[in-house]
């Protein structure tokens, strides 16, 4: 019996998902198999597995293909859409170009998946990921986004959270602050805001105008503590300039925590220099 592969999918879900919808498991499978003179390796997804797979499965070449790590990110297996593979065969991959929500089935791709339709922002949020972050080579769970997600849950409007929570079944916390950890991801990678914040003008100016774009995500409202919010993303600023200080004194290329100096126009500079110490060394 075929086995649709859900995009993304890694060899360990559809190997265990193919076999049981043909009454039998992976190991027994492979064990079949290396019995007729095929070797399978132990490690999850050695090449000679996947070639298997692909061929039990009648699949393409691309089919466990996805990227570990895109632009120095990490790209997490995590569950895929219950409704893109049947729920009860619990589908697990890598999908390194969507965000948290599959947009066909309007569904959340946490820990637990709900109907997002009630909540069109967290659609709209969706697109602009795939628009603007996927790009960038961000991903989920990765070090900007978590920190964009932190700055949304502690600045977000306690009215906005009530009225999104009524709308959907499970109103977990990362899902109901969805848009504005989008709209803050976007704005700490952006080149112009990264611009801003490591070029020559005063830090009060850094500061008002860090204070003035957290606010168009996270309104200083009377029942937010925005304040909040923007000193997690002024951390950010402080953290980069002190790596960029650092870089410029010993010349060396500068390395952050949050992966983002790689979008900085600036960056090209230290490039450079590493390029010509190379060059000396060689
Ligand atoms: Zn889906």
């Amino acid at each position: 019996m075929p086995t649709r592969l859900v995009g993304g999918e890694a060899v360990a879900s559809y190997s265990q998902r193919h076999a049981s919808r043909n009454f039998s498991t992976a190991k027994e499978i492979e064990k079949a198999a290396e019995e007729q003179g095929f070797s399978v390796p132990g490690t999850k997804s050695a090449s000679e597995r996947v070639t298997l797979w692909r061929d039990l499965g009648g699949l393409h070449e691309r089919a466990f293909t996805e990227p570990q790590i895109v632009a120095g990110n990490w790209v997490i297996e995590r569950p895929l859409c219950e409704r893109c593979a049947p729920a009860h065969e619990r589908a697990r991959g890598r999908l390194p170009r969507i965000g948290m929500v599959c947009v066909r089935h309007k569904r959340w791709l946490g820990q637990e998946q709900v109907d997002v339709a009630p909540i069109a922002e967290t659609i709209v949020a969706e697109r602009h990921w795939r628009r603007l972050l996927t790009p960038c080579g961000i991903v989920v769970e990765c070090p900007v986004v978590l920190l964009a997600e932190e700055a949304a849950t502690v600045g977000i409007s306690k009215a906005v959270l009530e009225e999104r929570a009524q709308r959907v079944a499970v109103p977990s916390p990362a899902l109901l602050v969805y848009p504005e950890t989008v709209r803050l991801a976007r704005l700490l990678t952006r080149p112009s805001f990264l611009d801003a914040v490591l070029g020559d003008a005063t830090a009060a100016w850094k500061r008002t105008m860090v204070e003035r774009e957290v606010g168009m995500v996270l309104p200083d409202a009377e029942d937010a503590e925005n304040w909040r919010a923007v000193a997690r993303v002024w951390d950010l600023v402080l953290g980069l300039q002190d790596v960029v200080r650092d870089a410029r004194l010993l010349g060396t290329v500068p390395e952050d925590r949050w992966n983002v100096l790689r979008l900085w126009s600036g960056f090209a500079e230290f490039e450079a220099v590493e390029v010509s110490r190379i060059d000396q060394l060689m």
